[in-house]
């Protein structure tokens, strides 16, 4: 059984165990993680990488095509298990879940966002980010008071009910950033977010998880560009299945071109 290490009880009113509730507690633990695929001839895609990400990072993973890191990004996200070594989630080891576990611990405490978007074409937007909460228990109708709040962080509050097909990519993106925020999960993992956007609209998406990342919220980005990864306070450098670098940016580039666009009124209960 998950404990609920994200509801709102305030900490001195919270006697529960800390054990996966600590302050100090990594939101995610690699630990010596190898993974091989099993083909012909097999393939070592991870060999014992172990990192951990604490509360409120912004971390860029990034590594040449093949490198391990969507191999990463399935462990990290509990939609794979490791050939050895331990993943763990807010204290959780994934390998002690059950299947169903697993599946309520991505849904209440993990956001995806991905390069295709993923979005339902034939519902508004607001049902779409809505939809982030349907494995999480939530009742509809404040399934579609918490997405409207999700649309205002990524700016989107004014056009509720638009559809995918009637916005551009970058709005498409934000959209998708809504569904993964709406649970207020411990970690987004956002795989190549911007693959599928200019580079103006990119760098704009870029700034949003910025945005998100000064409101509190934990973000790990995938990527093969080098200055995405350079934007984030910290870089992870994967290669042939390894980690090679791992520390700070030396001066991550705050997004100045990049003004802040989520009224401050906004708050993410992380
Ligand atoms: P990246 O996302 O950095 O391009 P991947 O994690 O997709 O890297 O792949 C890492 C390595 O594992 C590559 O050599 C790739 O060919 C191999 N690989 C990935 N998925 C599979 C699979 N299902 N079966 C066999 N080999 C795989
Ligand atoms: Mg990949």
């Amino acid at each position: 059984m998950i404990t609920d290490s994200n509801s709102a009880v305030p900490r001195e009113f919270d006697h529960r165990p800390h054990s996966s509730n600590s302050a100090d507690q990594p939101v995610l633990e690699v630990d010596k993680v190898t993974r091989l695929y099993p083909s012909e001839p097999p393939v070592t895609a991870l060999q014992e990488v172990s990192f951990t990400v604490a509360k409120g990072e912004l971390v860029g993973i990034v590594g040449p095509s093949g490198s391990g890191k969507t191999t990463l990004l399935h462990l990290m996200g509990t939609l794979d298990r490791p050939s050895s070594g331990t993943v763990r989630i807010t204290g959780l080891d994934v390998q002690q879940l059950s299947d169903r576990e697993l599946s309520a611990l991505r849904a209440t405490r993990i956001g995806f966002v991905f390069q295709q978007f993923f979005l339902a074409e034939h519902q508004s937007i607001l049902d779409n980010v809505a939809d982030g909460l349907l494995y999480a228990g939530v009742p509809q109708a404040e399934r579609r008071d918490r997405a409207r709040d999700a649309l205002g962080l990524v700016g989107l509050e004014a056009r509720p009910n638009a559809r995918p097909n009637q916005l551009s990519g970058g709005q498409r993106q934000r959209v998708a950033i809504a569904r993964a925020l709406v649970g207020t999960p411990a970690i987004v993992l956002a795989d190549e977010p911007t693959g599928n956007l200019d580079q103006t609209t990119g760098q704009a998406i870029l700034g949003l998880f910025e945005e998100l990342h000064e409101l509190g919220a934990t973000i790990v980005v995938i990527t093969h560009d080098h200055d995405i990864a350079s934007r984030m306070d910290r870089r992870i450098e994967m290669l042939d299945g390894r980690i090679v670098f791992d520390g700070a940016n030396k001066s991550s580039v705050r997004n100045e071109a990049n003004p802040r666009s989520i009224p401050r009124s906004h708050e993410l209960r992380l």
